[in-house]
């Protein structure tokens, strides 16, 4: 089984923390959407018959298509490939671009998981981040996607920037789940290369980040989500019981995926591929059928190294099976010592040496180190 992921390379303004691939401008979006409808055909037997579990739309902001442009690359992935029924199929929305109208266009159409890119229900937040929605749009996004008929929506939020008091930080968290949403994506701000925020703050026209206030926020979200019922079954995903993003999972899981678009990645268990990172030369390399990607075939160590970042990062965590029968004794020997080093991090059932079965997981401590740690796990 595996999944689809479709990138939508365009959005209405640039955040200024963003650095995925994305243009402001949507005059190509018709000879994009050929493209990708293009690319789909193209790559149709590359999944060797294995059938779809998962559809996921991200961007880019998908939403900011016509409706019409969805339903199109939705009925050639059911042209191309074995879809099975009832599949999860995502779709990444900013909240100024819905409507009840676009909304019911989804549902009838098959998108039955919307995630709703929030970040803040503040004023200010927003007007920092440069989002293009205000701070009630997000809440009346999701109540009209409700009332429309979606019952598992997810909603992101940043912590960890300095506007953001703990006080506020308590209030987007409970403003969330009061909305009756299935799952939370939370993130700390990050400062990525060659974004506005980088700008701003390398020219002192903002604060840099403050670590200590992030790590603080982070464990008052994990103790928050633990009060609520809910489950933090990735280090930055929350879910209500039985509503884990099954997308996002299996990637986490190292289960084959196809990325279709510009700068879209896939994975078939042993090489990753991905596709070029500009919008005009993407579609002019589709129109010459020639599929404009880079392919990279991963050594044992790079998938063990792999595993170990990803299952570390997932509350279900790391099955020492999965690793010593595939490194020498002295690899083995060192990848122990390491997590004796790390013990305070991690929770590590006393027999484990011996112990096929045995599963390491961070505790809530270990999971503000989570990179750290497996950086430290690292073989070969
Ligand atoms: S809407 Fe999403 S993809 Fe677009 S700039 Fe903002 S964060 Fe980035």
């Amino acid at each position: 089984m595996a999944g689809i992921y479709i990138h939508i390379p365009y959005c209405k303004q640039a955040c200024y923390y963003c650095n995925f691939h994305f243009s402001t401008n949507t005059k190509s979006s018709p000879e994009m959407l050929q493209a990708i409808l293009q690319e789909i055909e193209m790559r149709k037997h590359e999944l060797n018959n294995q059938s779809i579990q998962t559809i996921y739309f991200g961007g880019g902001t998908p939403g900011i298509l016509p409706s019409d442009d969805i339903k199109k690359i939705m009925h050639a992935i059911e042209d191309n490939f074995i879809v099975e029924k009832n599949i999860e199929t995502t779709l990444e929305v900013n909240p100024d671009d819905m409507h009840p109208q676009k909304l019911k266009a989804y549902l009838d159409m098959g998108i039955n998981r919307l995630s709703v890119g929030t970040q803040s229900f503040f004023e200010e937040d927003l007007q920092y981040m440069n989002r293009s929605h205000d701070a009630k749009a997000a809440a009346r996004c999701v109540q009209e996607a409700q009332d429309t008929g979606f019952n598992n929506i997810s909603v992101d939020l940043i912590y960890g920037f300095p506007l953001l008091t703990n006080e506020k930080w308590k209030q987007n968290i409970n403003t969330a789940l009061a909305l009756q949403i299935t799952h939370l994506s939370c993130y700390a701000m990050t400062v990525e290369a060659r974004t506005a925020l980088e700008k701003m703050i390398r020219t002192e026209k903002l604060p840099p980040i403050n670590h200590a206030q992030s790590a603080e926020q982070f464990e008052w979200l994990m103790h928050a989500i633990e009060d609520a019922g809910w489950e933090h079954y990735e280090i930055s995903n929350f879910a209500k019981p039985n509503h884990r993003a099954v997308h996002n999972t299996n990637y986490w899981l190292g289960k084959h995926y196809l990325g279709i678009g510009p700068s879209a990645h896939s994975f078939d268990g042993s090489s990753r591929s991905w596709n070029i990172v500009n919008n005009a030369l993407f579609i002019k390399s589709i129109e010459e059928h020639i599929l404009p990607s880079e392919k990279e075939i991963l050594t044992l160590h790079q998938q063990i190294n792999e595993y170990i970042m990803t299952s570390l990062r997932m509350s279900d965590g790391m099955q020492l099976q999965k690793i010593k029968p595939n490194v020498t004794t002295e690899e083995w020997q060192l990848f122990c010592e390491e997590l004796e080093k790390n013990n305070a991090l991690l929770n590590i059932p006393s027999n484990y040496q011996t112990n096929a079965r045995a599963i390491i997981t961070l505790n809530k401590k270990g999971k503000l180190y989570a990179d750290k740690i497996a950086g430290d796990l690292f073989v070969g």
